[in-house]
């Protein structure tokens, strides 16, 4: 039995910015994932002004690859309404690269990573945790982070079976655009069509409940987009607030990212530092993480505003309003 304080399940950015945190104040931690780094991760990679400014407080040597975009063209029923120029840009990153430099932050730190999966964990009557990785390491450690994405184990061991998540289908394309696209439609419910042009190639996905992926084939027909490769992969929109103290949940697999725009990034990067304040603090993560809880109810009223007939009845007849399109815009891009 291997003893650390902290054991963090996952290095995507809610893993590595937690871990990296917990070490510089100075808790023993480790990151274990199962992956070899780098790895890819199915993903737009859009980082918002949000998201990069957070990162740079909190990882001020960090250095990543980008393309910085700053125009955004917006459809309905794939009929283009309005574009918009940002004050600010967002920044498209590979996350094969990108991923692998924040573990990299981490590492410089002096951190431990484990290639290892969570397979189960154990509470002792002490209040420590067992937990036990699939090549048959154990750890006993004080707090247990599940940072392991979409799908996560450490989730399904809390709750059981989960609801929250949203298939997003993606596939590359030449890189040829200078602007991200956005696609609303009554036919894609609560989700969207999007285009990122990122930093090797231009991605194009579509995602929402229910999708199939004879739909996403039908829309890349309909734009004269040919099939190569499509992916897939979920993302969580139901927050889950952990019952336990000691076992916090973060990023997907705590089901943060934004219930109307799938935004995930700031969310993993966000929750990741409230559960590094809340253990070297001595804090609950309900307490660390109170803002972001409360942003999810919100979030929850806007998008059942925004996806119903209310909203698409406000797309219709606003959406070519560039100054309102572009206030609503940039107030969902900031703080
Ligand atoms: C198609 C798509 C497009 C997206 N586009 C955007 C976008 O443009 N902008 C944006 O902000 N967000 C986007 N998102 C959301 C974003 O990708 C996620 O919110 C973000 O990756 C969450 O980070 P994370 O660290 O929580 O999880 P992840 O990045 O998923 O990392 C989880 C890690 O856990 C590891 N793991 C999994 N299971 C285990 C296990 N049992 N044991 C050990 N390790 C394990 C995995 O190998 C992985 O490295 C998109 C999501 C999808 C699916």
């Amino acid at each position: 039995m291997e003893n650390t304080d902290t054991l963090v399940i996952g290095a995507g950015p809610a893993g590595s910015v937690c871990a990296y945190l917990l070490k510089k104040a100075g808790v023993d931690c480790a990151l274990v994932d199962c992956a070899s780094f780098p790895r890819d991760k199915i993903c737009g990679g859009g980082l918002t002004p949000k998201a990069y400014s957070l990162l740079a407080e909190l990882m001020p040597d960090l250095q990543y690859e980008y393309r910085a975009i700053k125009k955004v063209k917006m459809g309905l029923d794939h009929k283009q309404i309005s574009e918009i120029e940002l004050p600010q840009e967002i920044r498209i990153v590979s996350r094969k690269d990108f991923d692998n430099a924040l573990l990299q932050q981490y590492l410089n730190e002096g951190g431990t990573f484990i290639q290892d999966a969570f397979e189960k964990f154990e509470l002792l009557d002490d209040g420590n945790i067992v937990v036990r990785l699939r090549s048959g390491r154990e750890f006993q450690c004080k707090h247990l982070v599940g940072a392991d994405g979409a799908n996560s184990h450490v989730r399904r061991q809390l709750i059981g079976k989960y609801d929250g998540n949203v298939l997003i289908l993606e596939q590359y394309i030449d890189s040829t655009n200078d602007a991200i696209e956005g696609v609303v439609s009554r036919k894609y419910d609560r989700g969207y069509y999007y285009l990122f042009p990122s930093v090797h190639c231009d991605i194009v996905g579509l995602g929402y409940k229910g999708i199939t992926l004879q739909e996403f084939r039908n829309v890349l027909t309909t734009l004269g987009i040919k099939e190569t490769h499509i992916k897939g992969a979920n993302i969580s929109v139901e927050e889950t607030d952990s019952s336990l103290d000691n076992v916090i949940l973060i990023g997907d697999a705590g089901g943060f990212p934004n219930k109307l725009s799938y935004e995930g990034l700031y969310y993993a990067i966000a929750t990741g530092r409230n559960a590094s304040n809340a253990i070297s603090n001595g804090k609950t993560f309900r307490e660390t993480n109170r803002d972001i809880f409360n942003r999810k109810r919100k979030e929850r009223f806007l998008s059942n505003l925004f996806y119903g007939r209310i909203g698409m009845f406000l797309v219709r007849h606003f959406s070519s309003n560039t100054y309102l399109v572009r206030k609503i815009f940039v107030a969902g891009l900031s703080h």
